[in-house]
């Protein structure tokens, strides 16, 4: 897909709203981010606005991330709408606003949103994440510490700090270029990576403990119910990570994290170590994302999930036996 010419299509907008998908996460708000800093400064006669469902605390060391609006309501018409790191149909409130607007810019990276979904795309799948392709359309002019320091959180989070197999020769130039700016990057690492606090490592512990192992070892899977969450009052983003060490025990090619939405409702976090396309079976149970991360939400009881999941898992692992 052809690189899009970001102030060309934004120069006679008036109003411009930013968004991404539910339970936003590091790519997702760097990017959104990053997108504002760059628009207020090479657009300043455009109101620009990011809509976004309230970001982790952790993400307090982005400049104006304060100005995100939770509440998704616009005033006046919108000229552009940019949807970043998503397709439509994860845009969860702003999706009507979405609906509404004059023209429609997708910028994304998920395999599951080849074609995008704007009436202006630019969706490279298999890049590090939207943060890099943000990075990519930015005039280098209007540069910054600020815009480069919420584009390298972006591209860390996407990336496990460089080290999931999204991470290319490209991305560590990029990442190279960003450091020079002079934020502090190893307290950014610290403080929005690994740092949780007491409650993320109760819940992990439990995770790693109750986790199940099937297929001979390749798979596990592990999951949280409302009574747990409630219990430490969790809120969602405390379980991130947790599907990323399920991934990396010793065997496991395909690792599976779910917890509890609601009554017979999962939301399901799939990764996976070299040959299984997980995208694939996110896809399958109306999901979506890349070929080593993917997820979807799923009706049923927990063993209804890991059997549908299992399934469709062991499928592909048959082809790969086949095939070797
Ligand atoms: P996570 O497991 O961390 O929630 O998500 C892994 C990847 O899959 C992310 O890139 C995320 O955007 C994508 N993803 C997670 N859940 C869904 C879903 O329900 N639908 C789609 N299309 N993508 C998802
Ligand atoms: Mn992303």
């Amino acid at each position: 897909m052809e690189k899009i010419q970001l102030l060309e299509e934004c120069k006679e907008a008036e109003n411009i709203v930013i968004s991404g998908h539910i339970r936003p996460d590091g790519d997702c708000i760097g990017s959104c981010m990053a997108m504002y800093l760059y628009l207020q400064k090479a657009l300043p006669q455009a109101k620009i606005k990011v809509c976004l469902e309230q970001p982790a605390d952790i993400f307090g060391c982005i400049k104006d991330i304060d100005k995100i609006d939770s509440t998704f309501t616009v005033e006046g018409e919108i000229d552009v709408f940019i949807a970043l790191d998503c397709e439509k149909s994860r845009l969860g409130s702003a999706e009507e606003l979405f609906a509404s607007a004059g023209k429609r810019i997708n910028i994304d990276h998920h395999v599951s949103n080849e074609r995008g979904c704007g009436d202006v795309n630019y969706v490279i799948p298999g890049i590090s994440s939207t943060s890099e392709l943000v990075y990519d359309l930015i005039e280098k002019r209007y540069m910054d510490e600020e815009i480069a320091k919420a584009i390298y959180i972006g591209i860390v989070h996407d990336t496990g700090i460089f080290k999931y197999s999204n991470t290319s020769p490209k991305t560590l130039r990029i990442a190279a270029e960003l450091i020079e700016y002079g934020f502090d990057f190893p307290t950014i690492i610290d403080e929005t990576f690994y740092e949780k606090t007491y409650t993320q490592n109760q819940l992990l512990g439990r995770a790693l403990l109750e986790s199940i192992m099937f297929m001979n070892g390749k798979c596990i899977v592990s999951v949280i119910n409302k009574k747990t969450l409630d219990f430490y009052n969790a809120k969602t983003e405390d379980l991130e990570g947790i599907v990323n060490q399920l991934r990396i025990i010793k065997g496991v090619e395909c690792a599976i994290f779910m917890y509890e939405t609601g009554n017979l409702e999962y939301k399901v976090s799939l990764r996976s170590c070299k040959y299984v396309d997980v995208s694939k079976v996110a896809a399958y149970f109306g999901g979506g994302g890349h070929v080593r991360a993917a997820g979807c939400s799923m009706n049923g009881t927990f063993y209804d999930v890991i059997n549908n999941i299992s399934g469709q898992i062991e499928l592909q692992m048959k082809e790969y036996k086949e095939k070797d």
